[in-house]
This record gives structure tokens, C-alpha cells and sequence, in this order.
């Protein structure tokens, strides 16, 4: 009898133990960069679990205040009121500012983040839409010129005149931190949504299949046109359907050219980037944007070093993935029909 009692009680206590042993789901959302964003993942143990999401939204509150053009004790709205005197950073805006220019520059200025003068000008950031004229347009796009900003360790110069963007390369950044979080804390199994257009994906599902990402169809954005498979891996996607006014029947959206300082129209509705980084997702998605589908193909032949695949929606529906997505690139239900074309 005696035997049997503890037979029980230490089955019981083996089920306690696994039960407390096996990850916990955690889950919770916050707004953050001008986005809504919702975070997934499984750890160990209640304490250390919320010690992981306090640090994520502490890391999240600092960059974002850091890098809001608005925030007054921040360091770009600093940059920005500096009138050409040097400006001493934080060493997470140090680092985005370098990565930032250095994707700048790989990209042929097709993203810049100098882009801020021009942004204001079409209204995009109090959200009072206007079509600037041609005259200011050219104007505006003089003003525009990453290679003008100066960055010495964490001092920043800026010239007089000219304001900084980093709305195409934030969320990217923030992913990467809220990364390298949740690993160091043991975590082998999270989803990082920073507000749709950037994801990233740890490790796999914790029964060790990939994470399943929607890509937005950019004609209905309701849906998805297709399924990225990812393990490790970020996405990042551009595309006009995301902000966006129409005035007399013309839309204008949200990603401008750097040369026209107008919205650019390259033929592509939208382009999603997987790459082992978020911030070269957020970056690359935008500048291929402004390339377009043939440019932005060549850059990624000629680019094999930034690591990256990508997908290209055309403003007449048309399908395209770089080779590299072959085995994890599925049409979503309902586009089984659509025609893919792979690019080589
Ligand atoms: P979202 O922030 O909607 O995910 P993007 O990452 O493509 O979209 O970034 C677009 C934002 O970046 C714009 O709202 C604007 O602030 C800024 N921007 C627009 N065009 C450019 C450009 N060519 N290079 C750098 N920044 C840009
Ligand atoms: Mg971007």
C-alpha cells in the first residue's frame, strides 16, 4: 500500500517537474515606432519570461525615442535642429546611422535617409496630404544626400537645411535588438512582428517546423498572396498600399524617390526581402522598391553578399522570387493559379 502511495506521488511529482520543464507560450503586443506590434515566444520559467518582455519593451521605448523625428530629447530630432553643428549621440543611433549609410551607399541612394524635407513636403507625417509643385519638387530633391551626413565615432554633423528619415531602417534595427534579446535569454522559439511589414523569426515553431508568414497581396491587402517558410530569418516588405492619399484620381504613396523627391514608380506594387537581418530587410525592401523589378534584380546578382531573397509584386499583379526562395516560397490558397517566375 505504502509502495503504491509513493508510486503515485512520484509520478505526480515527474508531471510537475515536465510540466513546468516545458516552454511557456508568451504573448503580448504593443504600439511602438507609429505601429502596432505583437510578439510570440516560448521560455522557460514565469520570472525569467517576463524579464525577457521587460527588456524587449524597454529596449523598444529607447530606440524609439531615440529615433522619432518628433521626440525633442531625442537624437534624430536633435540632428535634425542642429543647424550644421555636430551632434554626440547614443551608441544605438551611432550604429544605425553607419548601417544605414552603408546600405545607403550599396543601393546607389535608392534609399536615403536624408529623404525627410520631402516627406514633410507631401504631408506624410501630420498626415495633411499635399502635391508639392514641380519647382518645389526640384528643390526638395537638392536637399536630399546621405553622402552629406558626417559621422565620426557617435558625433553626427548634418548640414543646415537637411533632416533625417530613419522611418525606412528603424523597425529593421529594432528587430535585430529584440533578436539578439531573446537568444541570449536561451529562446529558440519566437515570432517578432514589428507591425507586419517587418518580421523576425526565431529558431522554428517549437515543434521544430517553420514559422508560416503571409506576404500581403498589395491589390487586396486584406489577404495574402503567398507563404514564406522561415527559420532564422527576418522579412521585411515595402509597398505602396501600406501609406498612401489619391488627389484627382493619381495615388501617391509613401516611398519616395531620393533623385525626384516624388513618390517612386518603378512598376512594383511590392517588394518583400528575407534575409538573416531585419534592418537589411527594412532597408533592402525599400530601396528595391524605388529600383523596381529589373534593377533591384541585378542588384540582388550582384549583391550575394548581403545575404538576401526577395519578392516582387508588379502594379499589374505579376509574381517574382529570387531563386533562393524555391523551397520555401508557396503560393497562398486561393493564388494557386497565379503564374510565378522565378529570377536567376
Ligand atoms: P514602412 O515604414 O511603412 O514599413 P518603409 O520601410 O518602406 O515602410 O519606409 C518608408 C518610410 O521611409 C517612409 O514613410 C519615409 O519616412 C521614409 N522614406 C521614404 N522613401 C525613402 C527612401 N527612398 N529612402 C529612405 N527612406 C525613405
Ligand atoms: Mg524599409
Amino acid at each position: 500500500m505504502r509502495k503504491r502511495l509513493l508510486c503515485v506521488l512520484l509520478a505526480a511529482l515527474c508531471l510537475l517537474a515536465a510540466c513546468q520543464k516545458a516552454p511557456k507560450l508568451v504573448e503580448f503586443s504593443t504600439f511602438a515606432m507609429n505601429t502596432f506590434m505583437s510578439f510570440t515566444f516560448y521560455g522557460e520559467g514565469e520570472t525569467e519570461n517576463q524579464r525577457v518582455q521587460d527588456q524587449m519593451n524597454v529596449t523598444l521605448r529607447r530606440l524609439d525615442s531615440l529615433f522619432s523625428v518628433n521626440n525633442e530629447c531625442g537624437d534624430v530630432n536633435q540632428i535634425n535642429r542642429s543647424e550644421g553643428q555636430r551632434v554626440e549621440v547614443d551608441a544605438p543611433t551611432a550604429e544605425l546611422l553607419s548601417r544605414s549609410l552603408e546600405l545607403c551607399e550599396l543601393t546607389g541612394g535608392a534609399l536615403d535617409i536624408t529623404a525627410y524635407p520631402a516627406v514633410k513636403a507631401w504631408g506624410f507625417t501630420q498626415e495633411e496630404h499635399r502635391v508639392p509643385s514641380p519647382e518645389e519638387l526640384a528643390e526638395l530633391a537638392g536637399k536630399i544626400d546621405y553622402t552629406a551626413v558626417g559621422l565620426e565615432g557617435e558625433w553626427v554633423t548634418l548640414p543646415a537645411g537637411m533632416e533625417l528619415d530613419l522611418g525606412a531602417v528603424a523597425k529593421g534595427y529594432a528587430g535585430d535588438q529584440l533578436d539578439r534579446i531573446v537568444r541570449d535569454a536561451g529562446i529558440s522559439s519566437a515570432l517578432l512582428n514589428l507591425g507586419q511589414s517587418t518580421i523576425v523569426a526565431v529558431g522554428t515553431k517549437p515543434d521544430g517546423t517553420p514559422w508560416r508568414i503571409g506576404v500581403t497581396d498589395p491589390a487586396q491587402t486584406a489577404g495574402y498572396f503567398a507563404i514564406v517558410e522561415l527559420r532564422d530569418m527576418a522579412m521585411g516588405t515595402s509597398g505602396g498600399y501600406q501609406r498612401y492619399f489619391e488627389q484627382d484620381g493619381v495615388t501617391y504613396w509613401h516611398i519616395l524617390n531620393p533623385k525626384t523627391a516624388a513618390p517612386a514608380h518603378s512598376g512594383v506594387a511590392s517588394v518583400t526581402v528575407v534575409a538573416p537581418s531585419a534592418l537589411v530587410c527594412d532597408g533592402l525592401s525599400t530601396a528595391l522598391f524605388v529600383m523596381g523589378l529589373e534593377e533591384g534584380t541585378q542588384f540582388w546578382r550582384d549583391h550575394r553578399e548581403l545575404e538576401f531573397e526577395a519578392i516582387f509584386v508588379t502594379e499589374a499583379g505579376a509574381i517574382y522570387h529570387t531563386a533562393g526562395l524555391t523551397d520555401r516560397f508557396f503560393l497562398a490558397e486561393g493564388y494557386e493559379d497565379r503564374e510565378v517566375t522565378v529570377l536567376e
